[in-house]
C-alpha cells in the first residue's frame, strides 16, 4: 500500500543479506530532482540534458545551463547527481541545429559523436557543468559511445575546459566523476579496456537492446523483437558489470530495466551497484530489493544465463522469484 511505500523513503536499498546497491531517479529538468527527492531517490542516475536544449529556440548560453544543473545540484542537497551530456540526433532533433537528412538516424549523426564534432557546443555545456560542480556531488556521462577513442578525446576536452577555467580562476570541483553510458555493443565488449578509461558505467538498457538485436525501439511491427530478457542482453550487462568491478569500477543501469520490477532481481544477481529510474518506481523497487537475498539471485544468474530464449527467461523468473 501506499503507506508502507511512504515508510521505506527513508530507509537503505539494501538485501536481506547485506548487499547494499543504491537507487537513483531519472530526470529530464531540474524541477524534476524535487519528485526523485520526495520519493526517496538516493540520488540522480541519468538527467537528460537534451530537453534543456529541446525547449529551447536557441542553443542554452552558458549561464542558462549553469543555473540548471546548479538547481539540480542544490535539490539533491549533496546525494550524487549524473548529468549526461548532450544526447541529441536519432528520434531528437533541435530545429536550430539542422542534421542533414539520414537513412540510418539511429545509427547516424548524434550525442558524442555531434559533440566531438561541435567541440564549440559540447565545451560550453562542459564549463556550465564544472561551474555548477560546486553545489554538490556531480557526476558527467557520455551517451552513445562506441568505443575507447572516443573516450579519449572527450577526456581531452574535458581536460581543455578545466584548464580555461583554472586560468579565469574560476572554481570547480576537482573530484568530478566521469563516466560512459554503455548502450551500443561494441562498447560493452570492450568494456574489460573501456573500464580503465573511466570512473563509472551506466548501462542505456533501451538503445542496448535496440543496437543488440538490430530491433528500432520505436517500431511497433516489429516490437516482439524488443526484448529485455533476451538472453544475448543479459549476457552483455553481465560482462559489462564483470569487467567494471575487475577494473574497481562500479555499474549502474539508468534505461528502463533499471525500474522493472520483473528484471531488478537478475541485474541485482548480476551484482549491479546502482539502479536509475522514473521517480514513481523507486519506491516499489526499494520494497522489493529488501525482500530478496543476494546469494539466491546469483545463483538465479547463474541459471537464467544458461538459457535459450526471452520466454524461458521470463518463465524462470516468474516461477523462481
Ligand atoms: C537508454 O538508452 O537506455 C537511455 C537511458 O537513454 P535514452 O533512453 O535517453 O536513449
Ligand atoms: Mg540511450
Amino acid at each position: 500500500t501506499k503507506k508502507e511505500l511512504e515508510l521505506l523513503k527513508e530507509l537503505e536499498s539494501v538485501t536481506v543479506d547485506g548487499r547494499v546497491v543504491e537507487i537513483a531517479g531519472n530526470i529530464g529538468n531540474p524541477q524534476d530532482a524535487e519528485r526523485v527527492m520526495a520519493n526517496g531517490g538516493e540520488g540522480v542516475g541519468l538527467f537528460r540534458t537534451e530537453f534543456l536544449y529541446m525547449s529551447s529556440d536557441t542553443l542554452p548560453t552558458e549561464e542558462q545551463q549553469f543555473t540548471a544543473y546548479k538547481e539540480a545540484l542544490l535539490k539533491m542537497k549533496g546525494n550524487p547527481v549524473i548529468i549526461r551530456t548532450l544526447d541529441i540526433g536519432g528520434d531528437k532533433h533541435l530545429s536550430y541545429l539542422p542534421i542533414d537528412d539520414e537513412m540510418n538516424p539511429f545509427l547516424g549523426y548524434r550525442a558524442i559523436r555531434l559533440c566531438l564534432d561541435r567541440k564549440d557546443i559540447f565545451k560550453t555545456q562542459l564549463r556550465a557543468l564544472f561551474r555548477a560542480s560546486v553545489y554538490g556531488k556531480l557526476k558527467i556521462m557520455f551517451p552513445m559511445v562506441s568505443g575507447y577513442n572516443e573516450i579519449m578525446e572527450a577526456k581531452k576536452i574535458v581536460n581543455e575546459v578545466k584548464k580555461e577555467l583554472d586560468n579565469e580562476n574560476i572554481p570547480y570541483s576537482h573530484d568530478v566523476e566521469i563516466g560512459i553510458m554503455i548502450e551500443i555493443p561494441s562498447a560493452a565488449i570492450m568494456s574489460d579496456i573501456l573500464a580503465k578509461e573511466v570512473d563509472f558505467f551506466s548501462i542505456g538498457t533501451n538503445d542496448l537492446i535496440q543496437y543488440t538485436i538490430a530491433v528500432d525501439r520505436m517500431n511497433e511491427k516489429i516490437s516482439y523483437l524488443y526484448d529485455p530478457f533476451n538472453p544475448a542482453v543479459l549476457r552483455l550487462i553481465k560482462l559489462v558489470i564483470d569487467n567494471a568491478h575487475r577494473a574497481g569500477k562500479w555499474v549502474g543501469v539508468c534505461g528502463e530495466m533499471a525500474g522493472d520490477l520483473r528484471v531488478i532481481p537478475l541485474l541485482l544477481g548480476m551484482g549491479l551497484d546502482e539502479f536509475s529510474m522514473s521517480a514513481s518506481s523507486i519506491l516499489k523497487a526499494r520494497k522489493l530489493i529488501r525482500s530478496l537475498n543476494y546469494e539466491d539471485t546469483k545463483k538465479m544468474v547463474e541459471d537464467v544465463l544458461k538459457l535459450s530464449s526471452g520466454d524461458e527467461v521470463k518463465k524462470y523468473i516468474e516461477e523462481n522469484v
